[in-house]
């Protein structure tokens, strides 16, 4: 029997969900992806697999066919690059310890952020932003936003992260995330495959593009997002080509976070994958969980 999903399915691989700082449960958002026709879904939470069997097990109660997932920060050029993991086994004890080291200090990370931003008169943001957390190991800079604007000192997150979260402004505090081949290490040895998030998002020259796209398939790195919420349409076929340039694998998804927020909601992704490209799922059918009854 043949699979029955194509190059156009309609596959959402980027999620979040309150595991990190997404603002729905794994299991609305399970519910969301099958009432906006999601044909194959993963949730890719920061830095943590937690959410995993919640995810899987809803989809499967829903008749939707599911990926493990997982959305893992590196340090890479003096930049944070995110690498996507899919189809992995979410128990590996490996996988599991590295994502907890990789999330080790961001409570530490969070109070020095608060000291920033109090500097400029920001009071109680720490606290401020605990309250919009739903996971403590994973305050994030999300969680500051939430809190900036509920607060009254910004009209929305993108505005509080341009004045006071990215790289020069008062709350931006770097941290020391895990490197290149651990995450990529991790993934595949749990029986998943890498993939590099979002390329479009990370502002890189070609030659430094060229440096992470060669270092990362070195460690063993497999794909790349092209259809995502992040890129505009050029940047989906600037990433088309670069897919097919390297033999990588391509991938699509949402990067939903939020109803509120989020410019592209769950499953709602308006291009498919151009027909020149290998879609991600066809080198991860042994480890799509279908529904029972459902399986080719
Ligand atoms: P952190 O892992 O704490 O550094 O926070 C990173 C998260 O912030 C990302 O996963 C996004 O959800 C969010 N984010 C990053 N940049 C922006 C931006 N310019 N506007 C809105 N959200 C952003
Ligand atoms: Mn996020
Ligand atoms: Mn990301
Ligand atoms: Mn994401």
């Amino acid at each position: 029997m043949t699979s029955p999903l194509h190059l156009q399915s309609n596959a959402d691989l980027h999620c979040h969900s309150t595991v990190s700082d997404g603002t729905l449960s794994p299991e609305a958002l399970a519910a969301r992806a099958v009432a906006n026709g999601v044909e194959l879904w993963a949730l890719t939470d920061h830095d943590e697999v937690s959410g995993q069997a919640r995810a899987m097990a809803t989809a499967q109660s829903l008749g939707l066919p599911y990926l493990t997932g997982v959305e893992i920060s590196v340090s890479f050029a003096g930049k944070v690059v995110h690498i996507v993991g899919l189809g992995f086994e979410h128990d590996d004890s490996a996988l599991i310890e590295g994502l907890r080291q990789t999330r080790g200090g961001r409570e530490q990370r969070a109070k020095e952020m608060a000291q920033g931003l109090q500097s400029v008169g920001i009071k109680g943001a720490f606290e401020g932003a605990l309250r919009y957390v739903g996971n403590p190991e994973l305050i994030s800079r999300t969680h500051f936003a939430r809190f900036l604007v509920d607060a009254g000192h910004c009209s929305d997150v993108p505005e509080v992260f341009r004045r006071f979260l990215t790289e020069g402004k008062p709350g931006y505090v770097p941290h020391r995330w895990a490197g290149l081949g651990d995450a990529v290490g991790w993934i595949t040895r749990a029986g998943g495959l890498a993939l590099i998030a979002h390329p479009g998002r990370y502002g890189f020259t070609p030659t430094e593009e060229y440096a992470l796209i060669t270092e990362f398939m070195a460690h063993g790195g497999r794909g790349i997002e092209v259809v995502t919420g992040s890129h505009s349409l050029a940047e989906m076929q600037q990433y088309t080509e670069t897919a097919l340039e390297f033999s990588l694998l391509a991938s699509r998804g949402s990067d939903f976070h939020s109803p509120e927020e989020s410019r592209c909601d769950l499953g709602r992704l308006s291009e498919h994958l151009s027909g020149r490209l290998t879609p991600v799922w066809s080198a991860l059918q042994e480890r799509i969980h279908w529904p029972h009854g459902t399986q080719p």
